[in-house]
């Protein structure tokens, strides 16, 4: 076949082609390729010759998967041409497409000899076919596209209608064109619905017409005709009423459109239920109205904090005229009293919650600052973004002013201005907390004025409280700036050193307390002295509560003053042990009635003149369980205090009956039993039928008692003592005035009240006859007595001077340790036979 090809015939036209010529053995190997076909696949003659094109020029696989299997295609039909067009590979493996036209060459048998191939590159033909298809590609996404736009317009065009109606309705809105010509009315969804002709024919101006208000009608014709005949736009407001009865309030704004020669032709036109909205109107006003009448002060701001509105509370609160509010910014009003964080935190919270309310001060025109409540609250937007503010305030001077008041009232002494038992309290409370903590020590002084009471009496009240006011001024001069001194009653006073217990440092302000008083007190020209008496107590030492701690300084100031007016006294452990008996004492007190603890003594008074036992005076006695015999000065007090005093009175004046019933039975005759009476008990039992009921239970006449009462249970108890003395006298009882010339000692007062008996104290008793004023007291007593036709008895007479002195000075009785020391029952009794 080599032969065949390279015949000289052929041979050249072959190798000069512009083709690529082939050919191939009956396996298929390459056994011939032309220079064309060399140079277009750019191999050299020995890589191709013997070799299969699959693989090296033909792809194993088409651009369509399939396998290059042309042999067997010409192995089945070796006459036959097969053509095709497939993609090739060149030797720097880049492709080429090539248009092939295959033929086998075959013997006399039929059997194959050869393939010859012819290739013929279409290259640039493929190419143009690509860009030709893409151009149609591109033309078909166009159109696509340009489809899918209208589509979408057509889309848009319906919802934009269906937008259009929804807005009129939610609008109340409805729209109309007119041919006036015609006189054909189109109307919108919007009017139909307001007009109430949804789903009837198109009306025409006559159904207009008649839906309108019979008494806005003929106007509303009337100013429709004006209004073509002016043209232009025009606005009118009208009711109608529907089908139902319903009234609604429309807004009409149109236009006259003119067509030829400017004749009108139609008109176009809105029209707007305005029902809600002017409802909604008039509340505004009315709302208007009110902000403008509220006592509030209200401000709206916009959003930049421009004032828009103010009312007239606003001008009453501040002082700013609207004139001079209008334009400004509220903090025009601000006063210096808050930080900037203050105002920072304000807004915060508005741009968070849309609100805040709180207490403020700001300054009014007249630069007075006052404290307002105020609530600011965003008004936004239907985006939630806020538009306006509208403050709202009280003033609350008014208020304040008055709980300050209320709180100084409740915390100060008006007088002094000084603070209260009750601030005092809570101030040591406080000064005691931080002890605990940071475990200093801590002062309480109780100030006691010495002889203020006879001041006062000179001066009266007025003046009395203008030396009070002094006085505090003076205590405060004395102590350090971080001492309380507070007024605790009437002429005390008690300073709280709160951060010391530092004994030096106390003495100091008590020093300075005392220098201060040196100097006199100037009232009405005159000069006044004035002394105090203290006593201090140490925190924790001698107490950890307010009230131990003031309770035990009363206390010290109380025992410095029995010693001495003027000084000072610490508490101390002595009087810690009295202060803690007591508190047993109370608790045991109380129990010492029913378990039988208490018992009489009984104490002998003599007739001077024979020496005679006349009565005796019954004293109690407590036999305590432990502690043995406590004398009554120091349970009788306590159980005033208590109350107790009041059984307890009841047992004595039984036991006191019973005694004198037996005495007087014993020696036939009067035997006068005398009862101490505390000024609790005249103050708070019905002495008169206490004593009756005691007198009959027992039959005692009414002689046989007597009752001691001190002047100063008397003093304290005028008017009731008055008309009692008065009913036990009628009865026959006998009262004595007990303790005579230590109080007020009046005798031509206690005229008043019908007495018996004056029984001298034992003060001036004790030093008769050596000091002459108690000498003289004693005489001027007894003589004073006589003339009122009083019995007079010395008590505590110890001794035969003493007695002698009384006798020689007109004495009636004696009673005392020179005759007989209180005595128990049984021994009173043998002592009353044997003297008898
Ligand atoms: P008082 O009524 O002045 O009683 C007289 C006190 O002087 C008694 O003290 C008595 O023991 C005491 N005394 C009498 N003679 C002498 C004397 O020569 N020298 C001295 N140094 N003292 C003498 P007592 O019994 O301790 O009573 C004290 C006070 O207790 C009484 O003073 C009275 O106020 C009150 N008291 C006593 N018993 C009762 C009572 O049964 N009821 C009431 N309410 N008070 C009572
Ligand atoms: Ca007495
Ligand atoms: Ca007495």
């Amino acid at each position: 076949m080599v032969k065949r090809a390279g015949s000289p015939n052929f041979r050249g036209l072959v190798e000069a082609a512009n083709s690529i010529i082939l050919s191939l053995d009956r396996e298929g190997k390459i056994t011939y390729i032309n220079p064309f076909g060399l140079k277009f696949f750019g191999y050299a003659p020995e890589e191709l010759m013997g070799r299969s094109p699959v693989g090296r020029i033909v792809p194993e696989r088409n651009s369509r998967g399939k396998s290059a299997g042309f042999m067997a295609d010409i192995l089945d039909d070796p006459e036959h041409y097969a053509c095709h067009a497939n993609e090739n590979i060149k030797k720097d493996g880049t492709r080429a497409w090539v248009s092939w036209t295959n033929k086998g060459i075959v013997d006399d048998q039929g059997d194959l000899l050869e393939v010859l191939c012819v290739g013929n590159d279409i290259s640039q033909i493929k190419a143009m076919e690509a860009e030709l298809d893409s151009h149609r590609r591109h033309l078909e996404d166009l159109v696509k596209e340009r489809t899918r736009e209208l589509e979408k317009a057509t889309e848009t065009l319906a919802l934009s209608r269906d937008r259009l109606r929804e807005a009129q309705r939610i609008g109340r809105l409805g729209d109309f064109e007119r041919d006036i010509v015609t006189g054909a009315l189109y109307c919108s969804h919007g009017l139909n619905r307001i007009f109430g002709w949804e789903g009837s024919d198109c009306p025409g101006y006559q159904d207009f017409i008649d839906v309108v208000h019979p008494e806005d009608r003929e106007w509303v014709d009337g100013e429709l005709s004006k209004i073509i005949k002016k043209k232009g736009d025009y606005d009118l407001e009208y009711r109608i009423v529907l089908g139902d009865g319903r009234e609604k309030i429309i807004n009409e704004i149109g236009e006259v459109q003119t067509g030829d020669k400017n004749m009108p032709r139609k008109i176009t036109g809105i029209i707007q239920d305005i029902t809600e909205l002017k409802a909604f109107r008039d509340e505004i006003e009315l709302a208007g109205k009110v902000f403008d009448n509220a006592v509030e002060g209200v401000v709206v701001t916009d959003r930049e904090g421009t004032i828009e509105f103010v009312n007239k509370g606003f001008t009453i609160i501040t002082g700013y005229s609207a004139e001079e509010a209008l334009g400004q910014n509220p903090n025009m009003l601000k006063s210096d009293r808050h930080d900037p964080q203050f105002y920072e935190d304000m807004w915060a919270a508005l741009e968070q919650d849309g609100h805040w309310a709180g207490e403020i001060w700001n300054r009014r025109k007249n630069g007075e600052a006052y404290p307002e409540w105020l609530s600011i609250t965003a008004i936004t937007n239907y985006q939630g973004t806020p538009v306006r503010y509208m403050s709202v305030f009280n003033d609350l001077s008014d208020i304040r002013e008055r709980e300050e008041q209320l709180l100084f009232q409740a915390n100060y002494d008006a007088l002094t201005g000084l603070p209260n038992r009750t601030l005092l309290r809570d101030r040591i409370q406080m000064a005691v907390r931080r002890t605990s903590r940071e475990d200093m020590g801590l002062a309480v002084i109780f100030l006691d004025m010495d002889d203020f009471k006879h001041v006062n009496d000179a001066l009266g009240h007025a003046k009395g409280d203008l030396l009070l006011q002094q006085f505090a001024g003076r205590l405060l001069g004395a102590v350090r700036e971080q001492d309380t001194v507070a007024r605790y009653g009437g002429d005390e006073f008690v300073i709280l050193i709160p951060d010391t217990n530092d004994t030096d440092i106390i003495g100091m302000i008590i020093d300075r307390i005392k220098t201060s008083m040196e100097r006199s007190f100037p009232i009405d020209g005159k000069e006044f002295f004035l002394g105090v008496t203290m006593g201090v107590t140490l925190c924790p030492r001698d107490g950890k509560d307010p009230d131990t701690l003031i309770a035990n300084a009363d206390m010290a100031m109380y025992r410095s003053k029995e010693k001495a007016k003027g000084g000072y006294a610490f508490f101390t452990s002595e009087l810690n042990r009295q202060v803690a008996r007591r508190v047993e004492l109370e608790t045991d007190l109380r129990h010492a009635l029913a378990r039988n603890e208490f018992s009489l003594f009984y104490q002998p008074k003599v007739a001077i003149s024979s020496r005679e036992i006349v009565g005796a005076e019954a004293l109690i006695r407590w036999m305590h369980p432990e502690k043995g015999i406590v004398p009554p000065n120091e349970f009788i007090p306590l159980s005033e205090e208590t109350g107790l005093i009041n059984p307890m009175g009841e047992w004595i004046l039984d036991q006191a009956c019973i005694m004198a019933g037996t005495w007087s039975k014993m020696l036939n005759r009067y035997f006068t039993v005398s009862v101490n009476i505390s000024s609790r008990q005249v103050r708070d039992v019905d002495l008169v039928s206490l004593v009756s009921g005691a007198l009959s239970r027992h039959q005692l006449p009414a002689a046989c008692l007597e009752l001691e009462i001190t002047e100063s249970a008397v003093m304290e108890n005028v008017d009731k003592a008055k008309t009692m003395f008065r009913s036990l006298h009628d009865m026959g009882i006998k009262i004595s005035i007990d303790d005579f010339g230590t109080g007020f000692s009046s005798l031509s007062y206690l005229r008043l009240f019908p007495v018996s008996v004056l029984k001298i104290d034992k003060s001036f008793v004790d030093d008769i006859p050596r000091d002459p004023d108690s000498n003289t007291m004693v005489t001027t007593i007894i003589s004073m007595a006589d003339n009122l036709n009083l019995t007079t008895v010395a008590e505590g007479v110890e001794n035969k001077e003493q007695m002698d002195f009384l006798e020689a000075h007109g004495c009636s009785q004696i009673q005392g340790y020179y005759f007989s020391p209180p005595l128990p029952e049984e021994k009173f009794q043998a002592f009353l036979k044997d003297r008898d």
